[in-house]
């Protein structure tokens, strides 16, 4: 069999028609496939399944290529148009997951001679169709339908109130004392003599980070935690009661549950208890950091007896320009972009076993560059990456890895995307520390892209285990000895390894009440799910009272401008369970040697390389050679 080629990108004037035309085809295909499978049912479950994997290559490529486009195209009329293929491809997943015709050509297949890999899409399938709710009777599936429409309407609703609601506060020139210079210049008073400081992030977290005036920071706290509100309290309202409704009707005691039967976690129990471990195992070195945060606070203010929620990041930076002695402008003359970019890759392919190649191929943004990756070993194509990686207007705001393509072995490559917003000059130590992290998205999509079943390729593992192989891939960005191999100033010095170490202390300091403040955005997310109370603020001062180390703030209502109830639901405790694994696979590498080549290769082998193929518990235990534990992430907590 020849080589699999990667996807040949258009040109620039193209994409509009390139993108309509495929994701009609691609749609139309999968609407022929589905159609095909009701009117003829193949013989056999092995042909069954390769008829839904067609189909199923067909709507996922197009809905991933519609995603991305959607979100990085410099051409708005570009990005409006995969928006609307994006919703086609949505709309037609959800349909067919609904057909009931469907379903009974999967529940009459036999599986006898099925492989385990067949075997376990037919089990997946299946379980999807029923999740969708395709095997209850017509009123409740029309109730689900319902149900699923209003809460896209609300979700959209929720988010545009967060959007479209910054807030601001106007202080005093005076107030603004503590920030750096450059701030400063960008916010002049105004004709009345005040400043104002709106609670977006660039105003926001320099402002809580540098300005000396406790009541200025407690200010622009509060407006903070009032966006949304009270307009969002009547959307979540209806968002957790129609979510229980739809667990509900599917036979679920809780929506928690529903969400968490795909997921490692397993019931909505098992989220409480896991916030409640976590919590406990922070509480020691939460009040550590936290009497190192009042100790400094005292001196400010020496009747203080707490330290608030507005104090610490303030306090934070104090202690670590104080203690720790990093100043950031000093890092960030070691990361060059252009250096640290070549050695992203050097490390990344001496870890995997990849060798990355420039290609001169058509792009949407002339920032945006090109690489085929292949298998050192053998030199076979493992597909292709682009790296998107400076801001331009219009384009997503975040870090994110992207699918291209889903790697089918036979064919299609595995290609993907990551989309940055970093500098093109300088770079702060925490914008590699991304990069690393996105990568690890990356690799695990590229190496995990050689299955038979697209269900399974690439970052196909449950939901709460993804985040696993980027915060593993984090560690190498903090390394001494792996930074110094491109951290290095404009002199040629590479980084001092006496500077990581303290980066790090600084990087670590107030990781308990971080754990804490984490949970208690988990146990929002948990329990206003589940209890869906009518006093939303209520609840949420005591849940912060039971988890987070700092107070409520009378008046506030977080929920309100909490996006993720909308996007993570119940599961918002995942980043933290991707992150105890994380800890627990990092122990498996020699910390005087992060590049092994036999624990590297065990991990790309067992973890990254098969995909979706097995329960993530199974692929950390084939790795560990032991079930996975709470350990590594407890000494680290309390290190
Ligand atoms: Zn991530």
């Amino acid at each position: 069999m020849p080589d699999l080629v990667p996807l040949t990108l258009p040109h620039a004037d193209a994409y509009r028609a390139w993108i309509a035309d495929t994701s009609t085809r691609a749609l139309d295909a999968a609407r022929a496939g589905a159609a095909a499978l009701k009117a003829a049912p193949p013989a056999s479950a092995l042909e069954t399944l390769r008829a839904w994997n067609d189909l199923s290559v067909a709507l996922g490529t197009t809905a991933a290529r519609a995603s991305l486009f959607s979100e990085v195209h410099p051409d708005a009329g570009v990005r409006e148009t995969a928006e609307q293929a994006a919703l086609a491809a949505r709309a037609l997943s959800s349909d067919l997951g609904l057909d009931t015709e469907l379903y009974a050509v999967f529940t009459a297949v036999d599986a006898t001679d099925l492989d385990e890999d067949g075997a376990r899409l037919l089990h997946r399938t299946l379980r999807s169709f029923r999740r969708a709710g395709v095997a209850a009777d017509d009123a409740v599936r029309a109730r689900i339908k319902e149900i699923d429409d209003r809460l896209t309407v609300l979700g959209q609703a929720f988010a545009r109130t967060i959007r479209e609601g910054t807030r601001s506060i106007a202080v005093t020139p005076a107030q603004l004392a503590g920030l750096p210079q450059d701030w400063i210049d960008a916010h002049p008073a105004g004709d009345d003599g005040l400043v104002t400081v709106t609670t977006d992030y660039p105003d926001a977290i320099p402002f809580r980070t540098f300005a000396h005036d406790a009541d200025a920071r407690r200010a622009l706290l509060e407006a903070s935690l009032t966006i949304g509100y009270p307009d969002n309290v009547p959307v979540l309202h209806e968002m957790f009661a129609l979510r229980a409704e739809f667990a509900s009707l599917l036979g679920y005691a809780t929506w928690a549950d529903y969400d968490a039967e795909v997921k490692m976690i397993g019931s909505g129990d098992a989220i409480a208890a896991f916030i409640d471990q976590i919590t406990d195992a922070a509480d020691a070195p939460a009040r550590r950091d936290v009497a190192v945060l009042l100790e400094k606070r005292r001196v400010d203010q020496p009747d203080a007896t707490r330290v608030e929620a507005s104090d610490t990041a303030y306090y934070t930076e104090v202690h670590r320009r104080e203690q720790l002695d990093v100043d950031a402008q000093l890092v960030r003359t070691y990361f060059d972009a252009g250096r640290v970019r070549a050695g992203l890759l050097e490390v990344t392919g001496r870890l995997f076993g990849l060798t990355y190649t420039r290609v001169d191929a058509p792009v949407w943004h002339a920032d945006v560059v090109a690489f085929d990756v292949t298998l050192t070993e053998d030199g076979s194509p493992a597909g292709r990456m682009y790296l998107d990686l400076h801001p331009r207007e219009g384009k997503y705001k975040h870090a994110a890895q992207f699918t291209l393509s889903h790697g089918v072995a036979g064919r299609q490559l595995p290609e993907g995307v990551l989309v940055c917003n970093f500098p093109t000059g300088l770079m702060a130590h925490s914008d590699v520390v991304t990069l690393f992290h996105e990568f690890g998205h990356l690799v695990h999509h590229l190496l995990g892209g050689r299955q038979s079943w697209v269900e399974f390729s690439g970052v196909a593992t449950e939901w709460d285990f993804v985040e696993a192989p980027s915060q593993l891939l984090e560690e190498w960005a903090w390394d001494a000895c792996v930074l110094r191999t491109f951290a290095v100033d404009a002199a040629g010095e590479p980084i001092p390894a006496d500077l990581v170490a303290r980066m790090r202390a600084a990087n670590e300091f107030g990781k308990g009440f971080l754990a804490r403040t984490q949970m208690f955005y988990a146990a929002l997310s948990y329990y206003l799910h589940r209890d869906n109370p009518d006093d939303l603020a209520g609840r949420t001062a005591a849940l912060q009272e039971r988890y987070s180390m700092f107070g409520y703030l009378p008046g506030t209502c977080m929920p309100a401008s909490f996006g993720h109830l909308a996007g993570y639901t119940s599961a918002y405790y995942t980043y933290m369970w991707s992150l105890v694994i994380a800890k627990d696979l990092f122990s498996a590498f020699d910390p005087d040697d992060l590049f092994d080549p036999d624990v590297a290769g065990r991990y790309r082998d067992r973890i990254l390389a098969p995909g979706g193929r097995k329960d993530a518990v199974d692929l950390v235990a084939d790795f560990l050679g032991r079930p996975y534990r709470f350990d590594a992430y407890a000494a680290w907590l309390a290190s």
